[in-house]
């Protein structure tokens, strides 16, 4: 397998970035090459782009040196895509499509490969697992370990599900070696949720529906529910997961109004629905058992689009 590092040597100025609305695998990707190479490059110009992190991510060091703004006249050496396809780059795409040598490393099996360098590997956890095994495990610090242990407890529900292997235990293992408290980052940046978000979560469990069957849960929160609630998109986190740990439930559809007409739809399943391939009829993608889109037109048309791909796939079944 490559080394990181042997693709970046030579490299005067790298960017980082990964995708819009950035999850905890995704800022913990960033942030864990980011310390890794600012150690690894010390001469090189070394920028991490994203949206602004939510403030769950403080625990990760030198979170606050993150680039949310996005205007730069810069080209750089190298640009190293995390957790992303160019299209899901928001205002970092720029940068990327400037980037004299692009590497794209994704454990989504929705990335179809992009950049001169691409490493995707879908039965990896997380981005963070994987980029562990392109690290020098000698190379990385409690800092880098703190990060990439952030992402891989995020993508596997702190590793618990299917897409934790042996692997992920045994590199879960070796970060915590290091000694950070890692109860305590499992409690504040993955269990633990503001009043508000309870609120909107509870609202949002209130006003589901199922259908097909039962088989499949719904919930809306709308632009006038998350005023109400002074929620923001990151404040909706874990809503959609609540809503698949329903006894019948095959699929759980969460939505939630981002503009006129337009809805952000994340998705769940346990495995019998493949909602990575209903994600990408929408212009979306993800994995077998969580995956997501932005979709246009009132909800209902969204949840009718939706279902009908759902429904085809629950009869084969
Ligand atoms: P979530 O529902 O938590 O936002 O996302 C679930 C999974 O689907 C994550 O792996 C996420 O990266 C992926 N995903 C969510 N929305 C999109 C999207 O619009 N495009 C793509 N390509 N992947 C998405
Ligand atoms: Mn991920």
């Amino acid at each position: 397998m490559m080394r990181i590092i042997d693709e970046l040597r030579g490299a005067e100025s790298i960017a980082i970035s990964g995708h819009q609305r950035p999850d905890g695998d995704c800022v913990g990707s960033v942030m864990g090459l980011y310390l890794y190479l600012k150690r690894e490059l010390p001469d090189a110009v070394i920028d991490a782009y994203l949206e602004r992190p939510a403030d769950i991510f403080g625990c990760i060091s030198h979170i606050e040196e993150i680039k949310s703004d996005f205007n730069t006249d810069r080209t750089y050496d190298a640009f190293v895509a995390l957790d992303t396809v160019p299209d899901r780059m928001g205002g970092a795409e720029e940068i990327y499509r400037r980037a004299r040598r692009k590497i794209n490393i994704d454990h989504h099996i929705s990335n179809p490969g992009h950049g001169d360098v691409s490493v995707v590997e879908p039965e990896r956890s997380s981005t963070a697992e994987l980029l562990y095994e392109l690290m020098d495990p000698e190379k990385i610090d409690g800092e880098t370990a703190l990060a990439l242990y952030v992402g891989v407890i995020h993508d596997t529900g702190v590793l618990r599900y299917s897409n934790t292997s042996p692997r992920t235990l045994q590199i879960a293992a070796e970060l915590i070696k290091f000694g950070f408290d890692f109860p305590r980052i499992i409690e504040e940046t993955f269990y633990e949720k503001t009043y508000r978000q309870t609120q909107i979560m509870g609202r949002a469990v209130l006003e589901s529906m199922r259908i097909l069957d039962d088989r499949c849960i719904v919930s809306v929160v709308s632009r006038r529910m998350m005023e109400f609630y002074r929620a923001a998109s990151q404040d909706l986190d874990g809503i959609v997961n609540q809503l698949l740990s329903v006894r019948g439930v095959d699929c759980a559809i969460f939505m939630h109004e981002t503009g006129t007409l337009e809805y952000k739809v994340s998705m769940r399943s346990n495995g019998r629905v493949d909602v990575a391939a209903v994600a990408v009829r929408f212009g979306g993608g993800g994995h077998v058992r969580a995956a997501g889109c932005t979709m246009n037109g009132t909800y209902r048309d969204c949840i009718n689009n939706l279902s009908a791909l759902i429904a085809e796939q629950l009869k084969d079944k």
